[in-house]
């Protein structure tokens, strides 16, 4: 089996990572494979799939595998720690695509390294069966996102706060897991040399077109505003957007406490931590902004030799990206209101129907939008007070692009994630049983298919959901 792999990270960036092996699962246990994405990378997906449960747990290297934790610092919620790296993960190496494409792959829940802290290392089998589900969904839904290769259970059990729970490791596939805080690591200790050479390593591996620490900023201020725009068309709540949790290459990375909005709120919030509601619905876009400035700061050095002028030139730029994110999310707002091109009144008209419709269920009313094409369908239900959505419509078919109810099914999608199904299917599985989880991934990675039994909301009983970082 051949894995393809290089290991350009280990060869470019001296002073980054630490090279150290995973911890050996003692009974790995093969629970999730994709087989469509082991095909995507140009893998022989039956022998990765005869091999998985040994070579994507830790239990033994894949063959030209040289596993590295890689080194970064990052602002979570707000306060800058300078070294946080990788603390339960191992780059195995860069799988390089017969047509010259290059994804890392890298096990999450693998071991103790000198970047774990406080931690042990490992991940219970519900966080990393719950981050397969939701990248997945993500990747069908079309947002940029790392992607899950397998979860292998290792018959090991790992000890939390709800007590003992077995114990697993995911393999994920990213177009890099550079991130924000990779180069605040640097910038922090002044290294300029190892900043430029992270730099010129995320242009060529990510951006070849762009030039230069202002080419780079420009490029992933770009990726990272469409990246939000998609998920607040979604109404994704990724949850913990610190500055390590942000991907250079603009896709979204680690499902820890993220969750999809149901009725909506703008100031939903679900992670238990974030008691100040930081990450709320709501403030994504403003904390992509604050994010991007922390990454304009870790560049300063190498925007101008003169501190002064660079500072005012990555303050140009920043005052940018509000606008920036604005259109992205303009553009994402009209085609999921299927309009016809531009007009002056578009932002008036989403924001009167974002007024209209607080409460409603984001997902099921953007759904069913296809059917109010003519008369009204089957919104009503979802409103507790129909009336200011009933001046609405009128005013939004005006606006209505030729095959409107076609472009508005492919736009809108019937089955997200929903909280209690994601929970129902992790319990499931944390007792033995997969079948759940098996037939949700299923739902949701067909999401614009209509599929009755996934795309209810949670039923009242339910409560208030409440998530948890994936430790
Ligand atoms: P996260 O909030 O998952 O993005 O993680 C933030 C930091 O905590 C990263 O440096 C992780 O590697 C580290 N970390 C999270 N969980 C664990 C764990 N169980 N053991 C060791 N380090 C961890
Ligand atoms: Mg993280």
């Amino acid at each position: 089996m051949d894995f393809h792999f290089d290991h350009s990270w280990a060869r470019d960036l001296p002073g980054t990572y630490l090279r150290l092996a995973p911890d050996p699962a003692p009974a790995p246990r093969l629970l999730a494979f994709n087989r469509g994405l082991a095909a995507e990378l140009g893998l022989e997906a039956e022998a990765l799939e005869a091999g998985a449960a040994r070579w994507l747990s830790g239990a033994e290297l894949p063959p030209g595998a040289d596993p590295l934790a890689l080194a970064y610092a990052g602002h979570q919620f707000g306060g800058f720690s300078p070294v946080l790296g990788d603390g339960r993960a191992h780059l195995l190496g860069e799988i390089v695509t017969p047509d010259g494409r290059r994804f890392d792959l890298q096990l999450k829940g693998s071991g103790r390294t000198p970047f774990s802290r406080g931690g042990d290392g490992k991940a219970a089998i519900g966080p990393m069966l719950r981050e397969y589900l939701v990248s997945e969904a993500m990747h069908a839904l079309g947002v940029p996102t790392t992607r899950s290769l397998a979860v292998v259970a290792t018959g090991e059990d790992i000890w939390r706060d709800a007590g003992r729970l077995p114990g697993a490791v995911l393999a994920r596939v990213a177009a890099s897991h550079i991130r924000i805080g990779s180069f605040q690591f640097l910038a922090a200790r002044g290294e300029a040399e190892k900043l430029r050479a992270l730099t010129d390593y995320t242009l060529a591996r990510h951006y070849p077109g762009a030039e230069g620490a202002l080419g780079l900023f420009d490029a992933v201020a770009a990726r990272q505003a469409r990246l939000v725009a998609q998920w607040m068309g979604l109404g994704f709540i990724h949850g913990v957007m610190n500055t390590d949790n942000m991907a250079l290459s603009g896709e979204t990375i680690d499902y820890g406490p993220c969750a999809f909005m149901e009725g909506y709120a703008p100031g939903t919030v679900f992670s238990s931590i974030d008691r100040q509601g930081r990450y709320a619905y709501a403030n994504q876009p403003l904390i992509l902004g604050w994010n991007l400035a922390r990454l304009a700061e870790a560049l300063l050095p190498l925007i101008d030799p003169d501190g002064e002028k660079a500072v005012e030139i990555a303050n140009a730029r920043l005052a940018g990206i509000a606008g920036l994110y604005r259109t992205e999310w303009l553009a994402v707002m009209r085609c999921k209101l299927a309009l016809a091109g531009e007009d002056p009144g578009d932002e008036a008209l989403v924001e009167d129907l974002l007024k209209a419709m607080e409460g409603a269920d984001w997902t099921l009313t953007f759904h069913r939008l296809a059917g109010a094409v003519e008369g009204e369908g089957l919104l009503r239900p979802l409103f507790e007070d129909f009336a200011a959505m009933a001046e609405w419509l009128p005013r939004w078919r005006a606006r209505l692009a030729p095959d409107a109810a076609a472009l508005l099914r492919r736009a809108n999608p019937a089955v997200i994630p929903r909280n209690h199904r994601v929970e129902e299917a992790l319990e499931a599985a944390t007792a033995g049983d997969m079948a759940p989880f098996e037939a949700l991934l299923a739902a949701v990675t067909r999401p614009f298919e209509e599929n009755e039994a996934y795309m209810l909301p949670a039923p009242s009983g339910f409560g208030r959901y409440v998530t948890f970082c994936g430790t």
